[in-house]
């Protein structure tokens, strides 16, 4: 369903030899990766795109979460590739669009990422490397995006503003009155066509959000100077002019998102490796618990647990909008993120049953 906007159109021209670059971003829990998941499964897999995945967390969720075989998938963990782990998305793409040479690229950003530093980077590998910007697809919530707009205030908007579509996700237990004041809430911050993940296809999206670039719908997104500076510098030398380190902050627990220059103050990430099993019953007070803890808030968590009954893993999940948990076919260890604002380690560790990796 398309909301508003032409965006048809057949996507954008691409040189031959040149590799698509396709930016998924998104606040935290808004379903970034089921979204690039769709577009694999809706034919996206047979051009062979390299899927990047960046995780704020030192333990990586959404790489795991792409099926093996659909794509190249390559992480970068700890950090967040428009500063701390800048370098590293730099040397990424060289490796990528230098070595492997694939027509398209598909980068999702930790959801604490900004946009405009983003774009900064990309078309600064663009002008040394060849590839290009091909859509700048920004996922929302539709349950609650006025809420996390209030909560995320700037930032949050910055996600959505420089987008070429907006992809809604989670419509499908919308009233019309909710779905409307989504609308509105988008439309206060963008006019570039806004879709409904549930409805449309995978391919679809991406095909209308490439189609909105190539039709340069914001130039003051594409047209205007870069922000940032100090682009492209090598290992061992400062990546950010302002001061950034590699790695952010750490505090005792884990990742401390305090010192991150774009998202409001406050954000931590914490990982888990809990040896112990669940049963349902156990997911549901576990995931019930994260949602009320009394230290700050918590926004995302996902990750797998060992289920009680010994058949593999259980994949969870938590976001504003909701939560939710089911079996997977995933067969790696035990592992959970939990990300948010004003956490305690401590009361965490409790509700989850295992100590933070440090
Ligand atoms: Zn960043």
């Amino acid at each position: 369903m398309l909301f508003e906007g032409d965006a048809r159109g057949g996507g954008s021209p691409s040189r031959a030899g040149v590799t698509k670059v396709d930016l998924v971003v998104g606040f935290l829990g808004a379903g970034k990766t089921t979204l690039v998941n769709r577009m694999l499964a809706d034919g996206l897999a047979g051009e062979r795109p390299v899927i990047v995945e960046n995780e704020f967390g030192d333990v990586a969720v959404d790489g795991d979460l792409i099926p093996e075989g659909e794509a190249q998938v390559r992480t970068l963990a700890s950090g967040c590739i428009c500063c701390t782990l800048r370098g590293s998305f730099l040397d990424c793409l060289d490796e990528v669009v230098g070595t492997l040479a694939p027509s398209r690229i598909v980068i999702e950003p930790t959801g604490l990422a900004n946009l405009p530093d983003l774009l900064a980077i990309v078309r600064d590998a663009s002008s040394r490397l060849p590839c290009c910007l091909n859509s700048v697809t920004s996922v929302v919530d539709a349950s609650c995006v006025a809420e996390m707009l209030e909560f995320a205030g700037d930032f949050y908007a910055s996600q959505v503003r420089d987008a070429t579509l907006v992809a809604l996700t989670h419509t499908a237990g919308l009233g019309a009155p909710e779905l409307e004041e989504a609308l509105r809430a988008v439309r206060s911050l963008t006019s570039c066509p806004v879709m409904d993940v549930d409805a449309a296809g995978g391919l679809e999206v991406l095909a209308a959000s490439e189609a909105a670039l190539a039709e340069a719908a914001s130039p003051g997104a594409w047209g205007g100077p870069l922000p940032g500076d100090g682009l492209g510098e090598k290992d061992g030398e400062p990546r950010d002019s302002r001061g950034h380190d590699e790695r952010c902050g750490h505090d005792a627990h884990g990742h401390d998102a305090h010192g991150h220059l774009h998202a409001p103050g406050g954000f931590g990430s914490f990982s888990f490796l809990p040896g112990r099993t669940f049963s349902e019953e156990d997911v549901d007070l576990l995931l019930e618990g994260l949602r009320r803890v009394r230290s700050g808030r918590v926004l995302r968590a996902k990750g797998f647990l060992a289920r009680k009954d010994g058949c593999g893993l259980e994949h969870v999940e938590l976001a504003a909008g909701g939560a939710g948990h089911e079996r997977s076919a995933y067969r790696g260890d035990p592992k959970l993120v939990v990300i948010g604002r004003g956490l305690d380690g401590d009361e965490l560790a409790r509700i989850v049953g295992a100590e933070p990796e440090p």
